[in-house]
């Protein structure tokens, strides 16, 4: 019997997000049936409900930063039972074959992982042809894509690690940020605030770049060493070759070119935001240093499991704002104006009845 879920959806790119229900499938032998008590609010459900990165498929409910209880499982599931604590993030199937699924980079799957919402469902038994998000009440997830949430981190507090946290300690570990190491962050939101926070606990010196000072005591508090408004021309000359790594998360097109010059020899900019313009890059400063630029998408599974350890470990969780589903809206307006401290989370047990 497929399973009724109400849910919030995006109907079109320019409306707003409305009650809606659809059913999830019943758990098969590999699934697990989560109860969803907490879906964060990624800049990147915005960008997809409005049709900032094109393709989407509506009715569209977004959500990819869960946090719940396990409700049932499967007749081969092994890592879970009823009533554990479980998360799932951006992905919810991969090809499970490609040189990046047998690695446990699934992110990198070369057919294309299944994204939590909007990607093409291939295990059907639902209403919808395409997945749905973690705005809604339940979601019914192959267990190789659930992850656990430790003991010590509050369900609210840790559903945003499931999309920022792993997305920001991703590349930190790939680049390998240790003691001693300079890292800055371009931009306080979703994202930023998680890079301040695994950096500093990774050992590094942290920098924040935002747009106003109205952050700075926050940066400081979550472990942030400095703090520059990158329009002070002043400021941004006197770090001029400062930084090992810098990790950008700007939702929006942006001018990069100053930045660049903040990277020390051999330094690298990590691109997450899902800008869809081109951003302008000079040759000269790249070559004169043996600067790089480059991208990170999410992390694997095993990678998030890791993370989630880390962040139990080191005492490290989200700061939220909690709101009922029908605040979404409002919600995505104040993220656009960087009114956000630091992730807005959906309280789901709030969805009208
Ligand atoms: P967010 O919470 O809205 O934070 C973005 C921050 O960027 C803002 O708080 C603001 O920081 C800064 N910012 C916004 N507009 C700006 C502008 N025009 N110029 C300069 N700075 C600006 O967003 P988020 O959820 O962290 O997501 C950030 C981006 O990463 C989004 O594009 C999202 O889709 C993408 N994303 C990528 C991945 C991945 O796997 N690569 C995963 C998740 C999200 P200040 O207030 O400090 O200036
Ligand atoms: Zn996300
Ligand atoms: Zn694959």
């Amino acid at each position: 019997m497929p399973i009724a879920t109400r849910a919030f959806a995006a109907t079109a790119a320019d409306k707003p997000l409305t009650p809606y229900s659809f059913e999830r499938r019943d758990p098969g032998p590999d699934d697990v049936l989560i109860d969803i008590k907490y879906c964060g609010v990624c800049h990147s459900d915005l960008h997809a409900a409005r049709g900032e990165t094109g393709g989407t498929a509506f009715p569209l409910v977004p959500g990819h930063e869960i946090a719940g209880v396990v409700k049932a499982v499967g007749s081969n599931v092994t890592r879970f039972k009823e009533g554990d604590r479980v998360g799932v993030g951006c992905m919810v199937d991969s090809c499970r074959e490609c040189a990046s699924c047998q690695e446990g980079v699934e992110q990198y799957c070369i057919p294309g992982f299944t994204g939590t919402y909007g990607g093409k469902d291939k295990k059907g038994g639902t209403s919808e042809a395409i997945t749905q998000g973690g705005y809604s009440d339940h979601i019914t997830v192959d267990q190789h894509f659930v992850l656990s949430i430790p003991d010590s981190l509050a369900l609210d507090v840790a559903a945003p690690l499931l999309c920022a946290g792993i997305t920001t300690y991703s590349p930190l570990k790939e680049w390998g940020v240790g003691p001693g190491s300079k890292v800055a962050v371009i931009g306080l939101g979703g994202l930023g605030h998680m890079a301040v926070k695994l950096a500093a606990a990774m050992g590094a010196e942290v920098t924040v770049l935002s747009t106003s000072d109205r952050k700075k005591a926050d940066a400081e508090r979550m472990g942030a060493k400095h703090f520059l408004i990158n329009s002070d021309k002043d400021a941004m000359k006197a770090a001029a070759e400062k930084f090992d790594l810098i990790i950008n998360t700007v939702s929006a097109t942006h001018e990069i070119a100053s930045h660049i010059q903040l990277l020390a020899r051999d330094g690298t900019m990590i691109m997450l935001g899902l800008t869809t313009e081109g951003l302008p890059v000079f040759a000269l400063p790249l070559l004169w240093r043996r600067r790089r630029i480059a991208g990170s998408l999410i992390g694997g599974i095993k990678e998030t499991q890791e993370m989630l350890d880390f962040c139990a470990e080191h005492g490290i969780a989200c700061d939220i704002e909690t709101i009922a589903p029908d605040q979404i809206n409002d919600a995505y307006e104040r993220m656009l104006k960087s009114d956000v401290r630091y992730r807005f989370v959906i309280d789901m047990e709030k969805l009208a009845a």
